[in-house]
């Protein structure tokens, strides 16, 4: 069976017909527990890692783009960096580098306090084109989610409703971590019919039918996606879109590696061997290690073949 026909691991966009607005709905199942379950991060660090993991999901789901799109957070607080990306055919993978005790000391799981006064950064990072788009999102709300609201508000005029949850479910005796959000948007030059202010009234109604979606219903593994939108919208005309896949995919290689260890002039090379002479790399992502010899380490700058 695929991820799409048990609803898990998908982005999927929808429309309602009666207000003409837009959406998408994510799910994240395996994808989510695979990273947060290896890396083993505490669980403040495993909510905000889940919450960005869906927001670079659903934001990703709104772009045109060939490449991929990330999206950044880095703070002088207890989470000094965290990553999310996703590429425009569904390949996500992320990260979070912290400080253990300074996490176990905040006071609450808050933006304010895990991420003190950090920046989220959004880049498209497009290589065949060689465009790069970028935005930030000042830290200012509780969660990322009100967070991204308010740069919504601000600087792009897209109204925006978001909601999205991150829990550890009870699935076959053992506790997975799961994801999932709903995002609504109207795009400035959208006109309805009715004008001003049956736009307004739709997007009211709109929102407070996203408000009511628990965050049990959000991750909720037995609830197909499409339910889960016909069952808060389904006065609206709900129509749902080809789905896009998501999955865990790395895009290290030891070709990759290899081109960021030529660039070290060798005295640095030599300095970060370990014990054994072997100097190894590590994936953030992944936690693959390229390991590199002797006879490896000279190939790298033209040396003996
Ligand atoms: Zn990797």
């Amino acid at each position: 069976m695929t991820a799409s026909l048990i609803g898990d691991n998908l982005l999927r966009p929808f429309q309602l017909e009666q207000s003409a607005l837009r959406g998408r709905l994510v799910r994240l199942g395996a994808l989510v527990d695979r990273v947060l379950t290896r890396h083993d991060y505490p669980e403040p660090v495993s909510r905000l890692l889940g919450e960005l993991f869906v927001l670079a999901a659903t934001l990703a789901g709104g772009l045109k783009f060939q490449g991929t799109f990330s999206l950044q957070v880095r703070s002088a607080g207890p989470v000094s960096l965290m990553i999310a990306d996703c590429t425009n055919d569904g390949a996500m993978r992320g990260y979070a580098k912290f400080d253990a005790a300074r996490v176990a000391a905040a006071p609450q799981a808050t933006v304010r306090d895990l991420l003190g006064d950090g920046q989220l950064a959004l880049t498209v990072d497009q290589s065949e084109a060689g465009q790069t788009y970028q935005g930030i999102v000042e830290l200012t709300g509780n969660t990322l989610t009100e967070c991204m609201q308010a740069y919504f508000r601000q600087s792009e005029q897209l109204k925006t409703g978001l909601k999205i949850a991150v829990e550890r479910v009870e699935d076959q005796s053992a506790r997975r971590w799961r994801a999932g959000g709903i995002m609504v948007q109207r795009l400035p030059e959208q006109v309805a019919d009715g004008g001003e202010e049956r736009m307004e009234e739709d997007w009211r109604r709109t929102m407070l039918l996203l408000g009511t979606a628990t965050e049990g219903e959000l991750v909720d593994p037995h609830l197909a996606p499409e339910r889960l939108l016909l069952r808060l919208f389904h006065d609206e005309g709900v129509r749902v879109f080809q789905p896009l896949d998501l999955s865990f995919r790395c895009r290290c290689s030891r070709e990759r590696v290899e081109l960021v260890l030529r660039r070290f002039p060798p005295a640095d090379l030599e300095d970060m061997k370990e014990a054994d002479g072997q100097l190894v790399v590590t994936c953030e992502f992944c936690k693959a290690a390229y390991r590199f010899d002797e006879a490896k380490l000279a190939r790298l700058h033209g040396g003996p073949h």
